[in-house]
Order: C-alpha cells, then structure tokens, then sequence
C-alpha cells in the first residue's frame, strides 16, 4: 500500500515539477498560474491534466490546437514516481525518505532544464544547497563535517577548472552553474559517494560527447550541458555509490 502511494504522490509531484521545469527558466509564475497549452494558451481541465494518463489518451498532442505535447511531461512524471517508488523502498518511510526524495526532485529539475536552456538555476543550486545545509545536522548516514567540507570542497575545485578553462583555454568549459550544482550534491551525499558521482558524471560526458563527435559529426568545441551528468552521477551514487566502493576497492585488494 505504501509502494503504491509514493508512486501516486511521485506522479503529481513529477507533474509539478514540469511546470517547475518550463516556467523558472522563463520567470513565469509558478504557483498561481493555471495549466494552459504554451502554443494556443488553451487551458487544461483538471480531468485532462493527470500525470501519465493524459499524454496516452491525448496521443502527445494539445486538445484544441493539436500541437505536439513534448515527450519530457510523461518521462518527468514516470521517472519522479520510480524515484519515490525507490527513495520509498531504500529508506523507508520517515524524514530521511523524505530528504532523499526531494534531492531526487532537484537533481532531476535542474538536468531538465540544463538539457533546454543550459542554465542551472540558482533558486535550484543555491537554494537547494542551504536546504541541504539545514539537513546535513540531521543527516543519519554522514557526518555534518563530511557533508560540508566536500560540498565547499567540490565546489572550490569546479570552480578552479571553470577558471583554468576561462584563462588557459579561453573557452567556458564548464557554466558557473556547475560549481554551485557540485555544492548542493557534496552537502547531501558526502565525499565518497561525491567522488562517485563526479567520476559518473565525466564518464557518461566523455562517452556522449565521443558519439556525437563520432556519429553526428560534431566538432570538438561542441557544448554539452554538464548538469544532466551531475544529475545521472549523483542518482546512482546515492543508491549504489557505496556499493560499486566496496566493489572497486576488493578488485585492488585483489593479489
Ligand atoms: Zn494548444
């Protein structure tokens, strides 16, 4: 029974969360504003705005102008609900559950809008980072020194590499973004599973960016965001950082 709630809560919370997505990076309002079709601006009844189910029986396109509704409202919705679903299963239920739930909806916001507008906004970062703060004095799994030293840590050593690549190479490698993303994740996961998630997250970018350059004929000064990574790095790191740890640390303990 309370499997099948944190799906149902994570589906409307998802579906929040994309009206998070669209209208911060616009400064739309995000409280007050009814639902309403960004092309014809027709609005959606509460009947036609359930997560998931609507986009199926709408067949993705908007009631009265036909538009194309984008793929990421359904994906958002289903990927909080499977988040909670696992933050739920992981955790429990109780403050930490809780916590773990709502650094989900972050890292899962901020790559969103990374992938469209390649900003991170600091409402997000920032704000989220002085929540995480907060937390790290009840934090069951790490200690609050822990928590604090590699978020300031991580986030000084971003902030080298945005200015090496400023000076050195003339080019915005990595977005200011990035340096106050690796503050809010260093607060919540504490230094080894940050260590994971930062090894991840380059990872999966060399990997993507060596396909585009390879299969799409990018060329080498080609932008990507480096907030999805972060993102996809910090998520499984908190559920399987320590795991894929005590993994790597027996293959050297190996004669
Ligand atoms: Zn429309």
């Amino acid at each position: 029974m309370a499997e099948a709630l944190s799906i149902v809560f994570g589906l409307i919370v998802g579906s929040f969360l994309n009206v998070v997505i669209h209208r911060l990076p616009l400064k739309q309002d995000i409280v007050f504003r009814p639902s309403h079709c960004p092309r014809c601006q027709a609005a959606i009844p509460f009947y036609l705005n359930v997560p998931v189910l609507s986009y199926l029986v709408l067949l993705g396109r908007c009631r009265s102008c036909r538009a194309p509704i984008s793929p990421r409202y359904p994906l958002v919705e289903a990927l909080t609900a499977f988040s909670f679903w696992l933050a739920h299963n992981t955790y429990g239920l109780g403050l930490h559950a809780v916590a773990a739930a709502v650094f989900l909806c972050l890292l899962i916001t901020l790559a969103f809008i990374d992938l469209q507008h390649m900003i991170l906004p600091d409402e997000l970062t920032l704000g989220g980072a002085a929540l995480f703060f907060a937390y790290s004095f009840f934090h069951p799994e790490i200690a609050t020194m822990d928590a604090v030293l590699s978020g300031i840590g991580a986030a000084l050593f971003f902030a080298g590499l945005f200015y090496f690549y400023l000076k050195v190479r003339r080019i915005e490698g990595l977005g200011f973004g990035d340096v106050k993303m690796v503050l809010l994740l260093g607060l919540f996961l504490g230094l080894h599973r940050l260590a994971v998630a930062v090894m991840l997250a380059s990872l999966s970018g060399v990997l993507v960016g060596l396909y585009f350059i390879l299969c799409k004929k990018k060329d080498l000064k080609l932008a990507l965001p480096f907030g999805p990574f972060l993102s996809l790095g910090a998520y499984a790191a908190l559920f399987w950082g320590d795991a894929l740890l005590a993994w790597v640390s027996s293959l050297w303990g190996l004669p």
